[in-house]
């Protein structure tokens, strides 16, 4: 039988990254299951966010549970957004406008910036595993692309030189946190699934 679990999100988008990256592995969302579950994300680094996610849906369920949390650190704003990346400015506030701030924030200053993904898994009898994923950037002097989504138009990827919004979804998957992060997640985890 093929191995199923839970992903931790109701985002569809998110989903289909993760799908695509573990073909073997049935992924269910919380828009599956017939009672909804609040979780309240208080964790302070996205390991704890990630694993607060997993083991609530685990807890909820009895099934195998896997969740992510990330987010974009800017070195010259000491590491903020950070965990607070969706929240940052006021959740509904449009991200042309989060992006110019960055980028006025930035200006003159060190402009290098990650992206963090943390993963989290709890497997059915409760056992917990976590792991990290980033990418290196910077904060763009002006906005490129239109792809991707959030902070993408302004995370310049020197490798690529140009953004992240500014390239495939296959390209970026490549080199992203949450790319990384999956990769390790199936090094570490990949023959138990
Ligand atoms: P969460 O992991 O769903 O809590 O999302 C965290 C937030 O971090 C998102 O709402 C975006 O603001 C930001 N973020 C995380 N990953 C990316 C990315 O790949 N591109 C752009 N923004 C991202």
């Amino acid at each position: 039988m093929m191995k199923e679990m839970i992903l931790a999100t109701g985002n569809e988008h998110k989903a289909r990254e993760f799908r695509e990256m573990l073909p073997g592995v049935r992924i269910l969302t919380l828009k599956d299951l017939s009672t909804p579950i609040s979780i309240v994300e208080d964790g302070t680094t996205f390991e704890e966010n990630a694993l607060i996610k997993a083991r609530a849906v685990h807890e909820a369920t009895g099934m195998a549970a896997l969740a992510d949390d990330s987010g974009i650190e800017v070195d010259a704003l000491g590491g903020k957004p950070g965990v607070h990346s969706a929240r940052w400015m006021g959740e509904d506030t449009p991200y042309d406008i989060k992006n110019a701030k960055l980028m006025e924030l930035t200006r003159g200053k060190d402009r290098t910036a990650r992206y963090v993904c943390a993963i989290a898994f709890v497997d059915e009898e409760g056992k917990e595993y976590v792991c990290r994923g980033t990418v290196e950037g910077e904060i763009a002097r002006a906005p490129e692309g239109t792809g991707g989504f959030g902070y993408d138009p302004v995370f310049f990827y020197p490798p690529f030189g140009t953004t992240l919004a500014n390239v495939t979804e296959e390209q970026k998957h490549e080199v992203s946190h949450r790319g990384n992060a999956l990769k390790q997640f199936l090094r570490d985890m990949g023959d138990r699934l």
